[in-house]
């Protein structure tokens, strides 16, 4: 069987791919091909084997070869086997309709990143559905199918009947060494951002989430700006530093202590100039006007400020909507700082949303200053700024 595969064809393919994704080189010589009649196209075993149709070698050429071992190698590198598995029964048991699902989140990254994959691929599009989800989240909208392609128990986890099963059978990649090449990747793919620019945002995510999993940001978000809240509302309680208004007609000698509890100021200063993405920018807000709504922090007590630092205008506006964004770089989050400590009702608490590509003011200011940091790989400001990232890409799952 063996003799029918133009391995020179399939394994230029591979090189191929190894050349244009880098950081995917070391993932994609992991696998191990073993020819098949009964594999349709390509597909692999959770053993990181790569079963490979000599007839579909044949008939493809080298370009789209190069596309689907991506492919195959996204469906291990994404744990695919493993997220199916902790799917409800019902969905587990029906793998076509997961392994449709799973294409749809590998190949719309694909496509956007410029590879080609031969005809009759699966794409969210094709099903109504949005780029960039995870399968677990195109799942409910994949209707039922009797027929559909089967990447093998790698991707989907059911076990197909052309696989070499778990004994014997050419070198298999055992599971701590797959969490290892894993983590290799989403390493290596840091790299290549930090080295020589993109990749594509569904690996970014990817590499993200595998090497630091993140909490909720919006609980996280939440519970920085509530703990502020409460932290400012509790710094001016007791004060006689609060003047009351009387005070000049008592000659200014005495001051009177405030008796009402005064609830915080709080400003929100949108950075316009980076390059956040419009809905992520518009969660962020939603979340912490949200949650001062919540603890009874609203109205003229929130100022929402679009800074954009290279016109060097700074404006109050009262919804995302009204946020205009200028995309483009240079950016300086003190200007839209300073102009929120500026306000006539100085706030106690700053909340500043930015892709943090800013400079950070040199020290403490007298307010409580929390980042939300948007997009890609945002750069860390300074210790002393309570920071939370954003990512409403969504979460890997488990
Ligand atoms: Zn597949």
């Amino acid at each position: 069987m063996d003799r029918s595969l133009d391995r020179a064809k399939l394994l230029a393919a591979r090189y191929k791919a190894a050349e244009a994704r880098p950081y995917l080189a070391s993932a994609l010589y992991a696998l191990t091909v073993v020819p098949s009649d009964g594999v349709r196209t390509m597909g692999v075993d959770r053993h990181w084997r790569c079963y490979v149709s000599p007839a579909f070698v044949d008939a493809t050429p080298v370009v789209e070869l190069a596309g689907v071992w991506i492919h195959e190698v996204a469906h291990l590198l994404r744990d695919h086997h493993g997220r199916a598995e902790r799917l409800p029964a019902e969905d587990q048991g029906d793998h076509v309709r997961v392994n449709i699902a799973q294409d749809c989140e590998i190949n719309d990254d694909l496509l956007a990143d410029g590879l080609v994959l031969p005809d009759g691929r699966m794409e969210p599009r094709l099903y109504g559905l949005p780029a960039g989800g995870l399968f677990e989240t195109y799942l409910p909208g994949i209707p039922p199918t009797p027929h559909g392609p089967d990447c093998g128990s790698g991707a989907h986890g059911t076990p197909t009947p052309w696989e070499l099963g778990g004994a014997g059978g050419p070198a298999r990649v055992g599971p701590v060494e797959a969490e290892a090449l894993r983590r290799q990747t989403a390493q290596a793919v840091r790299a290549h951002m930090r080295s020589r620019g993109r990749v594509p945002e569904g690996w970014a995510r990817w590499a993200d989430e595998l090497l630091e999993p993140s909490v909720d940001w919006r609980e996280a978000l939440a519970g920085a700006v509530r703990e502020a809240a409460a932290w400012a509302a509790g710094a001016v309680d007791y004060t006689y530093r609060r003047p009351s208004r009387r005070t000049p007609a008592l000659g200014g000698r005495v001051v009177l202590p405030s008796l009402r509890r005064p609830l915080p100021r709080v400003a929100v200063v949108v950075d316009t100039s980076g390059s956040m993405g419009p809905e992520d920018l518009a969660a962020a807000l939603a979340e912490v006007t949200g949650v001062l709504r919540e603890v009874g922090v609203g109205g003229n007590r929130v100022a929402v400020l679009a800074c954009d630092a290279d016109v060097h205008v700074v404006t109050r506006v009262r919804s995302v909507g009204e946020v205009a964004l200028a995309g483009g770089g240079g950016t300086d989050m003190r200007v839209g700082i300073e102009a929120a400590l500026a306000l006539p009702d100085r706030p106690n608490v700053v909340v500043v949303l930015t892709d943090g590509h800013t400079p950070w003011p040199d020290e403490t200011p007298s307010c409580r200053l929390i980042a939300a940091l948007i997009g890609q790989a945002p750069p860390a400001p300074p210790p002393w700024v309570e920071t939370v990232r954003v990512d409403s890409g969504g979460h890997g799952p488990g």
